[in-house]
């Protein structure tokens, strides 16, 4: 496509990439971002039969070659602390469409959610076989380099510039915002694009200098992520999850007998987690699903003040979760409705984030097109962020085959529109529900607790509407 629409200006460069008069680097595609995003793009516009021949270059601050794409040919034994919830969807796109073969034998499927109330004993069991499953973002990041690596493209083809951020980005005519935009890197490269894509994440360069608005409020609550072995393999391979009123807390299965949390709390409560000692954080995880919140609160207030050693916490723990499992008497209940117990949290994998609702209110403007967290955020207790991402590179897709087919520009807003009319409404759905879930549920004020928890169990025993949210959460953003 290039080559003929722009030939007037072209010469080759000794990189094989051709190049204006002026010394800018063309290209059709300029992908700013090597997340899971921006390198599904690429991976799947160089795997497209009409769109292969588009020249393609991916930008990205990080160090890809040296720190992501070795994981593939020599990963860890241990596992990583980013892991997502990637829907059969994403899964399937990624392997059909952007040609991927993934580290299966480090996935774990599970079957379904086990959601409780630390405020009530509502319960909603979504059973589901494979309803999804568990996976590293490594894992993810480093098939798609794999996969553009075995594709053996020329730099004609396909350029990944890692270690390299953008520096600023204008229109190569100024107020045309028609023109091809210049982006200038930190080495100083300056490319001219047909079409800009940004797959860069929450703070988006792209999403700035489109001036496409962005609306969201941070929920003044961190993700505390980390790495954990239990004591036995689970008896349900299923992930848990517990409302507290400071926030969700997830237990989800990795392979044989390790599993990963994602823990959303408060600023101070999420610093304390990350600085106590592996055997009281160990402790408090455990707790987290057993105990009320009256007990959470006073173990925080004691660890806070530096009054209660690990002895005494231990003890304390184990005294009032064997009160809570002799109500249920046998052995299979407590396995039942309890995730498996944690022995240990491993070593450096204790992380937290900050969690925020952000969406633009639009993902497209004028050759520019905007991609994953670049467009939205939201917070992770539905684990649905990274898979939106998915869906919105399928959508865009689908707009450029389409506009490629059609013989027209693919950075026209004409060629960019489908994809953004057919992705905003279900995003807009997604990021909605888990905001109103967050709020439903950051309160243990009694009326507020006595009518979810209604709702909970009517929705656990009405399988209609049950299959409904099971639907939403494993063929989202769909
Ligand atoms: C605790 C937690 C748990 C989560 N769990 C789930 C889950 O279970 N399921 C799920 O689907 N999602 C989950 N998510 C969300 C998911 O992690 C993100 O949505 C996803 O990783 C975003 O991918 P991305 O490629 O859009 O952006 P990013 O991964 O943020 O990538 C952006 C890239 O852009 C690059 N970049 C930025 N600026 C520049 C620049 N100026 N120049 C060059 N490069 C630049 C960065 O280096 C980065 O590599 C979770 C998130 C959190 C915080």
């Amino acid at each position: 496509m290039l080559s003929r629409s722009a030939i007037g200006i072209l010469r080759s460069s000794s990189r094989g990439v051709s190049t204006t008069s002026s010394g800018a680097k063309l290209t059709d595609v300029l992908i700013v971002g090597g997340g899971p995003a921006g390198l599904t793009l690429a991976a799947a516009i160089k795997s497209s039969p009409k769109l292969q021949h588009l020249c393609t270059t991916l930008v990205d601050a990080g160090d890809l070659t040296g720190k992501v794409a070795p994981f593939y040919d020599s990963p860890p034994t241990s596992y990583t602390n980013r892991v997502i919830s990637l829907t059969r969807p994403s899964k399937r796109f990624l392997q059909d469409r952007a040609g991927v073969t993934l580290m299966e034998d480090r996935i774990q499927n599970y079957d379904g959610l086990y959601v409780t109330d630390g405020c009530s004993t509502a319960t909603l069991d979504m059973e589901q076989d494979s309803m999804s499953c568990m996976i590293e973002i490594l894992n993810v990041q480093s098939s798609l380099l794999k996969r553009l690596s075995d594709l053996q493209l020329d730099t004609s083809s396909f350029q990944l510039l890692d270690k390299t951020k953008v520096a600023s980005i204008e229109y190569s005519t100024p107020n045309d915002a028609g023109s091809w935009p210049l982006v200038t890197l930190d080495n100083g490269e300056v490319y001219k694009t047909r079409l800009l894509v940004g797959a860069d994440g929450f703070n988006s360069p792209v999403r700035k200098f489109s001036k496409i608005p962005s609306r969201g409020w941070f929920y003044d609550r961190f993700g505390v992520v980390a790495t954990m072995k239990l004591e036995y393999p689970p008896y349900k391979i299923r992930g848990w999850q517990r409302f507290l009123p400071t926030g969700p807390i997830a237990h989800l299965p990795l392979p044989d007998d390790n599993a990963t949390l994602v823990w959303s709390t408060t600023e101070p409560l999420s610093r304390l987690l990350i600085s106590l000692p592996p055997e009281q954080f160990t402790a408090l995880v455990n707790a987290a699903f057993v105990l009320e919140d009256a007990d959470m609160q006073f173990y925080y207030k004691q660890l806070t003040d530096g009054k209660m050693s690990t002895e005494e916490l231990l003890a304390d723990i184990e005294f009032r979760t064997e009160q809570v499992y002799d109500t249920l008497q046998v052995q299979d209940l407590v396995d039942e409705v309890y995730p498996p117990t944690v022995k240990s949290v491993l070593g450096e994998t204790r992380a937290r984030f900050p969690l925020k609702l952000s969406h633009a209110d639009t993902y497209c403007a004028e050759r520019i097109a905007l991609v994953g967290d670049a467009a939205h955020t939201t917070h992770p207790l539905a684990g649905q962020g990274l898979n939106m991402g998915q869906g919105d590179v399928e959508a865009l897709l689908n707009a450029l085959e389409h506009a490629v087919s059609r013989g027209s520009d693919i950075g026209s807003l004409l060629a960019l529109q489908p994809f953004w009319a057919d992705r905003y409404p279900i995003n807009n759905m997604l990021l909605g529900m888990v905001d109103k879930l967050h709020k439903i549920y950051g309160t243990d004020f009694a009326p507020v607790v006595a009518l979810r928890s209604i709702g909970v169990n009517f929705i656990n025993s009405f399988p209609p509407i049950k299959n409904l949210i099971k639907g939403t959460l494993s063929e989202s953003g769909r």
